[in-house]
């Protein structure tokens, strides 16, 4: 059995801890190797050579650190395929989605390329006799990133690529159920040159994260996973002094007006809700039908959700691959049986689902659920699974109540041929991200990413400008060169103009 070790100071590091998780294969539902789960001495040792390549990082020109950047971009080109494939080994996902996840995660190396644009400050001359002043945006020291097993590759690189090249040194703490992406992503780094020390990975669970949480040297922490846990991360890190952004679970609904193109809602329902196995915090898991519609759509749904393809992901045949592991397969299972007893009507049922040759894999088919009410778990909870729930609203101003009652407000989106319409839901709706007939808003690299309610802890969203901005400080420096021939003299007064 293969076993995943750290990255730390630019060379791999294997674990002492003796302590070590599965990683499962999710389509055979085979466990070919462990992974490494650090102590909080070896989370210690990756915050010490990040606080060490610090010293000299921060101080490295723009114009090295971009060329850094640009030479790792071109690494990621050349190794997209062989990163995806990781990523399906280990996750699940099917080959094309994970190269999307790779091509999605390269957007914010290309953005991290053009950070000398983003860092350029402001001055302001003679704002008193012969004083000008600046104000810039400087590095914050060692910044930690913790991430979820959904995207594996993704997810890390709206994190370190910005916060390295803003001058920042990182410790990133990768999920522990598919942990070879990060590794691979640290290892292409090096190989584009960047110093020991400036991009580490511990692998881990709770035992790393709360090391990093209480660590002294570590200054801002970047979380993405569910909502409880992201409560949990913003509470502790702030406790400890932190700047902290922590991404949470969703439950994203997709309204359908009665005017929509109803083959087309459906179309984007089924990508939505069933692409990555619902295991996506944009992924769309109810979608909300305004007016008589009901009936017509669900009947669109279920049709196209009978073709489905599911199979191993790194068969170019499947549509959709695997959940993560058994247990998450089968409390996606436990929500379809629960929402039948509580009375939704199971329209397709995919529990008990096997793949011929696959027999022990982690799969399950795709389950659509109508006539959900909000008082039912599947409702409620985040299944993260290929779980549809419709609901049936009589009226635009019914949905929107619904819509905006829910705890959390990550993406949404509205499918209408109505401009008006959807003008009027985008300012109404209570959510961070929003669709137009396009049901998975994900912004790209330029714009940030992030939700509102609990959807999102902190008070910056990720990658974009903010982004930039959750990885620096700002700083003011207001100077006075005396003119050469007028050496100032004294004044006590308070300086005006
Ligand atoms: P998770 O919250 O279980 O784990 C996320 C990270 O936190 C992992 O690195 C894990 O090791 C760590 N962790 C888990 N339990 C912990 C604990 N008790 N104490 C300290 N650290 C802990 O999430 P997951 O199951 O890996 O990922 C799925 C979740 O992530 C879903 O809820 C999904 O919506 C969410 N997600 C959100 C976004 C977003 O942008 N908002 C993006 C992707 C995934």
């Amino acid at each position: 059995m293969r076993t995943i070790g750290h990255w730390i100071d630019g060379e791999p590091v294997d674990g002492t801890s003796g302590q070590y998780g599965p990683v499962y294969d999710p389509a055979t539902g085979e466990q070919p190797s462990r992974v490494a789960l650090a102590s909080t001495e070896e989370v210690d040792r990756a915050v010490a050579a990040a606080k060490r390549a610090y010293r000299t990082w921060k101080d490295v020109s723009l114009a090295k650190r971009t060329a850094i950047l640009f030479r790792y971009r071109e690494l990621l080109d050349a190794h997209r395929d062989e990163i995806a494939e990781l990523i399906t080994a280990e996750h699940g996902k099917v080959h094309s989605d994970a190269l999307g996840e790779v091509a999605r995660g390269m957007e914010i190396v290309e953005l991290a390329c053009g950070i000398p644009e983003k860092l350029k400050g402001e001055l302001s001359t003679q704002v008193s006799t012969r004083v000008d002043v600046a104000s810039i945006r400087r590095p914050l020291g060692v910044v930690a990133g913790i991430t979820p097993f959904n995207f594996p590759a993704m997810v890390p690189m709206w994190m370190f690529p910005l916060a390295i090249a803003c001058g920042n040194t990182f410790v990133l703490k990768p999920s522990e159920k598919d942990p070879s992406a990060s590794r691979r992503l640290a290892e292409l780094a090096a190989e584009a040159g960047l110093p020991a020390g400036v991009l580490n990975v511990v692998n881990g669970d709770k035992v790393a994260v709360d090391r990093l949480l209480e660590h002294p040297d570590v200054a801002a922490v970047s979380f993405v996973g569910s909502t409880p846990i992201a409560k949990y991360i913003q509470t502790k890190a702030v406790e400890h002094g932190k700047r902290v952004q922590a991404l949470g679970g969703a439950k994203n609904h997709m309204l359908v007006l009665p005017d929509a193109d109803l083959d087309h809602a459906a179309d984007n329902a089924i990508n939505a809700a069933y692409g990555s196995a619902g295991e996506r915090c944009m992924a769309i898991s109810v979608v909300v039908a305004v007016g008589g519609i009901g009936d017509e759509l669900v009947k669109r749904i279920a049709e196209r959700a009978a073709k489905l393809r599911i199979g191993p992901g790194n068969d170019p045949a499947s549509e959709m691959g695997p959940l993560i592991t058994a247990e998450h397969r089968d409390k996606v299972a436990s929500y379809v049986h629960g929402a039948r007893e509580q009375g939704a009507e199971v329209v397709v049922d995919g529990t008990g689902y096997t793949v011929e040759g696959h027999e022990k894999g982690f799969f399950i088919g795709v389950s659509l659920l109508d006539k959900v009410t909000p008082e039912m778990d599947a409702y409620r909870d985040e299944i993260f699974g290929p779980v549809l729930c419709v609901v049936r609203a009589e009226t635009y101003d019914e949905a929107i109540e619904l819509i905006n009652a829910s705890p959390w407000g990550n993406g949404t989106a509205v499918f209408t041929r109505d401009g008006g319409a959807a003008r009027r839901f985008q300012m109404e709706v209570e959510a961070g991200m929003v669709g137009v007939n396009v049901p998975i808003p994900v912004p790209v690299g330029y714009h940030s990413f992030g939700g509102w309610k609990d959807s999102l802890f902190g008070d910056h969203h990720i990658y974009g400008n903010d982004g930039v901005h959750f990885y620096t400080r700002g700083q003011v420096v207001t100077t006075r060169w005396p003119d050469p021939a007028d050496s100032g003299g004294i004044n006590l007064g308070f300086p005006g103009n």
